[in-house]
């Protein structure tokens, strides 16, 4: 699985969270949509968008 924006590969966190340290995201896949958050400075993470699922 590859980033979408910026194509790279992505890090595994688990089965269905993965990372793009490229751009500090993480993805989540949630049902049939991948949810996009925001690594935070301090760790935390909050919710950018969601998207349809890309192949
Ligand atoms: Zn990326």
């Amino acid at each position: 699985m590859k980033c979408p924006f910026c194509n790279s590969k992505l890090g595994v966190i688990s089965r269905k969270k993965f990372f793009c340290k490229n751009c500090c995201f993480e993805i989540h896949v949630e049902s049939d949509n991948y949810v996009v958050y925001r690594i935070e400075f301090d760790g935390s993470t909050s919710k950018l968008c969601v998207m349809d699922e890309v192949s």
